[in-house]
C-alpha cells in the first residue's frame, strides 16, 4: 500500500488515501480515473502507472434515475 495524500479542491483540507499495485491489475491504459468520498463530496482524479497523481478535478455528481 502506498499512501497518498492531496489538498482537496473543494473542502482545502488534506485528503489521504491509499493505492495498492494490486488495485492496477485490471488496466492496461493509464492513467486511471479514481473517484475518492471525502467527507460528503466526492473528488476525481487520475493515477499513472507509476501511481502518480495526474490530476485532481472536481466531478459533477449525478444520482441515477432508476
Ligand atoms: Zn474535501
Amino acid at each position: 500500500m502506498t499512501e497518498k495524500i492531496i489538498r482537496c479542491p473543494i473542502c482545502k483540507k488534506p485528503l489521504r488515501f491509499e493505492v495498492d499495485v494490486k488495485d492496477f491489475e485490471p488496466y492496461e491504459r493509464f492513467p486511471i480515473p479514481c473517484i475518492i468520498k471525502h467527507n460528503d463530496h466526492w473528488v476525481s482524479l487520475y493515477l499513472d502507472s507509476d501511481m502518480s497523481i495526474c490530476d485532481v478535478e472536481i466531478p459533477l455528481v449525478k444520482i441515477s434515475l432508476e
